[in-house]
């Protein structure tokens, strides 16, 4: 099958949170399975054009924006089997930061998606999937669907949700500069534009990134008020968890780690803690439990929970190891509780890949609350480093993280229920007590390294998903 992918973010080039980390490694694995794959992303300012060999222009195309045509190019890289283009427009596409004001946004993804169709149709290699990811590239499936359906009519196409409660609503003006009809979906109000909710009502097949969040979000609860809208897709709607990049984060070859380790000799794994609580200043402990946390500073990841959390957890005696970057007033509140326990509390606010990877391999325990998850990544490559994931039982981590004193053979680490700090609080407690008992600690440790999440099951899931796509595009 030839698969063309769109995607705002694509790891390594330019990543902000999962999004880039499936974008940047399915495709590689469906290309394994014989399968042709493309991707295109934006030329943000971001990307490193010199490292990864961008070439600095590409064949190049007048595409139309609404009265007036704007310049596009198309740089392209082969990696690993897979035709990456950068779609270029340093006027209306690139700008420094991958995502900015939605109002903005909508117009630069909108002309972004439009110049990806325009590429795929002038293409002597159409496509038989389109697979748009996220609300960013959603106007590309009604494009397909739509003005382009002629010169795309053997493309079926796919939409994941990799997270729905951002869904870039903006004015209805941007489908008149993106060539769209303004006939609305029953979502929207007047005047308005939902490109998530679009590419939902039209997409051929409509997928998300665990089962248990395909069906969270069938619910009130979950379904960010597109509940209705699933639920009419019921029968087209798929979870397929996502894997992780298994040779990127491999703690046997992890050159940003202190020392190399394995399922079957975790020794190193005591040297890359040390080198962490020196890196962090904390106060150097073999013994002392060291808890991680790296994800955006947002509600979505539990930092209300978190932040009352935090402070009875390091009465315990444990430390907590904080990376991420969020919301400015959760940024505040945790400067300050890192003053209040400096030695036991440390706070990095920056992206830095390579530290989270230090820390994946540090830490002994990941804390992930979130008040609801897609699928998370963080708990499948803490489960890769032998770190063992405390988790709320919500969407991707309810799929993944199985409570050990629930399942003591099969279990992979601790979760909870409710979306209290009690709860949080009483599951690190559990963890701690487990973690006392050095035998089992190690035992469990080994068993949830050994688990495979890499992409090759998921992969073979999402072809299937295809066939289907392709089948009711003909049956339609
Ligand atoms: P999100 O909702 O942000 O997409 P995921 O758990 O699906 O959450 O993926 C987050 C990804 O981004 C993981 O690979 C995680 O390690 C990485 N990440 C998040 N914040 C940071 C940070 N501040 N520095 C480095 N990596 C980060």
């Amino acid at each position: 099958m030839r698969i063309a992918f769109a995607a705002a973010e694509v790891a390594p080039y330019a990543k902000v949170g999962g999004l880039a980390d499936v974008a940047g490694s399915l495709p590689q694995a469906l290309a394994a399975l014989g399968h042709e794959v493309s991707v295109h992303l934006p030329l943000h300012r971001s990307i490193d054009r010199a490292r990864f060999g961008i070439p600095d222009d590409g064949p190049s195309r007048s595409v139309p924006y609404g009265r007036a045509r704007s310049r596009v190019s198309y740089p392209a890289i082969d990696r690993e089997g897979v035709r990456t283009v950068f779609v270029r427009s340093d006027r209306r596409i690139g700008r420094d930061t991958v995502y900015g004001p939605v109002e903005v946004d909508a117009k630069r993804y909108g002309l972004f998606s439009r110049a990806v169709a325009e590429d795929l149709a002038a293409s002597d290699r159409r496509p038989d999937v389109v697979h748009a990811h996220d609300w960013h590239s959603a106007l590309l499936v009604s494009m397909v669907a739509g003005p382009y359906r002629r010169t795309l009519r053997g493309s079926a196409t796919v939409f994941t949700i990799h997270n729905l409660a951002y869904q870039g609503k903006t004015s209805a003006e941007v489908l008149d500069l993106v060539g769209l009809p303004r006939r609305r979906v029953a979502v929207e109000s007047r005047g308005e534009l939902n490109p998530m909710a679009r590419a939902i009502a039209a997409a051929d097949v409509v997928s998300t990134v665990s089962d248990r969040y395909a069906r969270e979000i069938l619910t009130k609860e979950f379904g960010e008020g597109l509940e209705g809208l699933l639920a009419r897709r019921r029968d087209d709607l798929y979870g397929i968890v996502n894997g992780i990049d298994v040779e990127l984060f491999d703690p046997a070859t992890d050159r940003h780690i202190a020392a190399r380790y394995t399922a079957g000799d975790q020794s190193g794994k005591a040297a890359c803690k040390a080198a962490l609580q020196r890196e962090l200043h904390l106060a150097v402990g073999e013994r002392t439990p060291l808890f991680g946390v790296i994800g955006r500073l947002v509600e979505q990841k539990g930092i209300d929970i978190l932040t009352p959390a935090a402070p009875e957890i390091l009465a315990t005696g444990a430390q907590v190891v904080v990376l991420g970057t969020g919301h400015p007033a959760y940024e505040a509140t945790w400067r300050e509780l890192a003053a209040r326990f400096g030695g036991k509390l440390s706070l990095t606010l920056s992206f830095d890949a390579a530290l989270a990877q230090r820390i994946y391999a540090g830490a002994d325990l990941f804390l992930m609350p979130s008040r609801f998850e897609p699928c998370g990544l963080g708990q499948l490559i803490s489960l890769r480093y032998g770190t063992i994931p405390v988790a709320r039982a919500v969407g991707g981590l309810a799929d993944t993280v199985r409570d050990a004193a629930a399942d003591p053979r099969r279990g992979n680490g601790f979760s909870f229920r409710e979306y209290t700090a009690a709860a949080l609080v009483g599951a690190a407690r559990r963890a701690l007590a487990a973690y006392r008992h050095e035998a089992p600690w190690a035992a469990l440790r080994e068993r949830a390294m050994r688990e495979d999440h890499s992409w090759a099951a998921s992969a073979t899931r999402y072809v299937e998903m295809y066939e289907a796509a392709r089948a009711s595009k003909r049956a339609a």
